[in-house]
């Protein structure tokens, strides 16, 4: 019989983040993409996986969830299977009562796009080189947080959910914040059946033969749905060269997820 391993409990050390400059300036809004170091996960998901659903053991996952929440100091984390859909998933009062906890975890039903108002609650979007896509309005106190990969690009899926939170929120897109995760980046996305895979409007988009930039379309989509130029922020940071501190699903197959997490503070 074999044992699976189980957490240590070493005292957590201080964990990695990146954060935005323009995000960090908006009162009460805590926000980051967390680095890989600084959890629990053994190899291939060294060590701040927080995937559930990838064949990491469900509780060092739930160690590095909570070692993310207590580093935010948030109520709780929201987050759902995701499915390269566009879907947007609302969470308020009404789908937290509905929801499934998993401890401090909220799992929503599957969609890949999560927008709420309340304060406490995290939204958690997992990446391995796809985008995480926060949006943040400050006058209707508002946050979504968008799993944006080529599939999603192609959906136009953070121009949707700009056009959800203008319609269904009241949100103005001129006073939206965006900010782009590390991700994929122009250096590393080869796509040699582009023809297939993407339309052909992303041509404006090539950055050399085969490569795409991604970091762009997201830009080019949000601008076209009203987000202003000078509030779109973009990490520029590649995941596949930088697997040091990031996930990379091209560079690693079978890997992590590092947690995109934004919210109110409670
Ligand atoms: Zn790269």
């Amino acid at each position: 019989m074999t044992t699976r391993p189980e957490p240590c409990n070493p005292p957590s050390p201080s964990l990695e983040r990146h954060v935005f400059p323009g995000l960090s300036r908006v009162p009460g809004l805590v926000h980051g993409i967390f680095k890989r170091h600084g959890g629990v996960s053994l190899p291939p998901y060294a060590a701040l996986n927080v995937a559930w659903d990838n064949g990491d053991n469900p509780r060092f996952v739930h160690e590095n969830l909570s070692r993310i929440e207590k580093d935010l100091g948030l109520d709780c984390l929201a987050a759902g299977r995701q499915v390269h859909g566009d879907r947007i998933l609302l969470v308020d009062e009404n789908a937290l009562g509905r929801a499934e906890t998993r401890g401090h975890l909220v799992i929503t039903p599957p969609g890949d796009a999560l927008v709420t108002r309340l304060r406490g609650v995290g939204l958690l979007i997992k990446i391995a080189d796809c985008q995480a896509v926060f949006l943040v309005d400050p006058v209707q106190n508002v946050v979504a947080n968008v799993h944006c990969g080529w599939r999603g690009s192609v959906q136009e899926l953070p121009a949707k959910v700009v056009r959800f939170l203008r319609d269904r929120l009241g949100c103005r897109p001129e006073d939206l914040l965006a900010a782009v995760s590390p991700s994929l980046g122009p250096c590393c996305a080869e796509f040699r059946n582009y023809r297939t895979e993407l339309p052909a409007s992303f041509a404006a988009y090539q950055a050399a033969p085969l490569h795409f930039d991604f970091w762009a379309v997201t830009r080019g989509q949000l601008e076209e749905a009203g987000v202003r130029s000078d509030r779109i922020e973009i990490a520029q940071v590649c995941t596949v060269c930088e697997s040091r501190d990031y996930f990379s699903y091209r560079g690693e197959k079978v890997t992590g997820r590092n947690a995109a997490v934004i919210g109110w503070q409670a």
